[in-house]
């Protein structure tokens, strides 16, 4: 079953004060979510036992964390595995965000070795992709997220890969209230579905959850999420606003 997702990536974000408000703000406003209709919050680390705590009696809203290290344990200062993200009672961990591979320097192998790790504590990743301007500009976007997604996912069983959600976030949309058009997105999706339609087959490729990201918000979000492969959205500023992440909820509620 595909399932549809509205995210809420917090980045770096809201004092642990601020942020216990904002989830209490989000549950406050959250109508009737559902198996196939469900909301992710992905605040920074220090809020993710807390904010794991106040959702836990609430179906189908859950907490991820914005990364993981590829390591179990170790002398890797600042760092937090899998297990560690696990323990806190998150269910997913976004992985591959445009600005983790930009201003932390993560590589494709980096990525892949994360997913694999997130997968083994029993997380659930959502995988980011998505082409910088310059390579929108010169027409060359669907290599560029073909090549993320080989690199990144191609590596798991069928098994691994119903946890797995895709986001595709295209750079130049990302915090810069220039969304995606539908036609775009959608166009960026159907190639993402058929990528995963032949390395892993027609079931896989129709149950595979595809999220865009890049300024969503109230306003854009239903034409967004009415594209037939878009199944809902990673949402950045608009996710701070408990207002903001309700109206694009329920623009995914609607659908
Ligand atoms: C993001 O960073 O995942 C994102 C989609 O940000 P924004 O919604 O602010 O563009």
């Amino acid at each position: 079953m595909r399932k549809m997702i509205v995210a809420g990536n917090w980045k770096m974000n809201k004092n642990l004060q601020e942020g216990i408000q904002l989830v209490k703000d989000i549950l406050e406003v959250s109508a009737d979510l559902k198996a196939d209709k469900q909301v992710v919050i992905c605040p920074p680390f220090i809020h993710l036992a807390s904010a794991s705590e106040l959702v836990v009696a609430k179906d189908n809203l859950y907490t991820g964390a914005q990364n993981c290290h590829m390591e179990a344990s170790g002398a890797y200062t600042g760092e937090t595995s899998a297990e560690m993200v696990k323990s806190t009672g998150a269910t997913h961990v976004i992985i591959g965000h445009s600005e983790r591979r930009e201003y932390f320097n993560e590589s494709n192998e980096m990525l892949a070795a994360k997913t694999n790790a997130a997968l083994s504590n029993g997380l659930n990743v959502i995988f980011c992709c998505g082409e910088p301007l310059e390579i929108r500009d010169a027409g060359t976007q669907n290599n560029y997220v073909e090549e993320q997604i080989k690199a990144g996912l191609f590596h798991l069983n069928l098994e691994q890969l119903n946890n797995i959600v895709i986001a595709y976030e295209p750079i130049w949309a990302i915090g810069t209230g220039r969304t995606a058009s539908s036609e775009q997105a959608q166009d960026m999706h159907a190639h993402i579905r058929s990528l995963i339609k032949n390395h892993y087959g027609d079931d896989a490729a129709e149950n595979i959850t595809i999220l865009y990201g890049g300024s969503c918000k109230p306003s854009n979000a239903d034409e967004l999420f009415s594209c037939p492969d878009v199944d809902g959205g990673l949402i950045g500023g608009a996710s701070l606003n408990a207002a903001d992440f309700h109206g694009i909820i329920a623009a995914m509620l609607a659908q």
